[in-house]
């Protein structure tokens, strides 16, 4: 099964992709991880985004659409991939229908973490001293919430259409969530 997991930043998407991964033999395709890959490995890519994602902003639709079809398009991946922080937009959210029919896959669930600004701030403030992210201070921190609020009604929308949205309460603790969202994927 594919599967996507949308959220704020902050809101456990990366924590609960690790976790389902094991659970379902899936494979986590962060493409904020990926990015950030590039910028330690200072690729020609790395050098171009970093001060994008430094500042908050989102990368090109077209470098992350490149990034994922990398995954969608290998074999060994085909119908067990996570998809962590990608669509972030709505042309994010055709181009990966358009790409997933093009290998004959699918999405069969799609995993909207809620969680409020306040939160946020907590977990981000938490994680600077674990990750040392260049982007997880508080003022990014609310720039990436900005720019994730401002692109992500249309994506709503969009997978509500097509009936394969779940809101999950990202509230609670790292086991309450994956409870709920191994009983959301059990029951598809
Ligand atoms: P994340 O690890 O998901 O919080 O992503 C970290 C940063 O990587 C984001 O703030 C963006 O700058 C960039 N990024 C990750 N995923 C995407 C995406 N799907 N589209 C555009 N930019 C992205």
């Amino acid at each position: 099964m594919n599967i996507v997991i949308f959220g704020p930043p902050g809101a456990g998407k990366g924590t609960q992709s690790n976790l389902i991964v094991k659970k379902f033999d899936l494979h986590q395709l962060s493409t904020g991880a990926l990015l950030r890959k590039e910028i330690k490995d200072n690729t020609n890519l790395g050098k171009k985004i970093s001060s994008i994602i430094n500042e908050g902003n989102l990368v090109s639709d077209e470098i992350v659409g490149n990034l994922i079809e990398k995954y969608i398009s290998n074999n060994i991946y085909k119908g067990r991939l996570i998809f962590d922080g990608y669509p972030r937009n709505l042309i994010q959210a055709k181009n990966l229908n358009r790409l997933l029919k093009k290998y004959n896959q699918k999405i069969d669930i799609v995993l909207k973490l809620s969680v409020t600004l306040e939160t946020i701030k907590k977990r981000i403030s938490e994680r600077k001293d674990l990750e040392k992210r260049t982007d997880d201070s508080e003022e990014i921190a609310i720039k990436r919430f900005v720019t994730y609020e401002d692109n992500i009604k249309p994506v709503i929308d969009f997978y509500k259409q097509s009936n394969l949205l779940k809101v999950v309460d990202g509230e609670g603790s790292i086991i309450e969530i994956n409870d709920e969202i191994s009983g959301l994927i059990e029951g598809i």
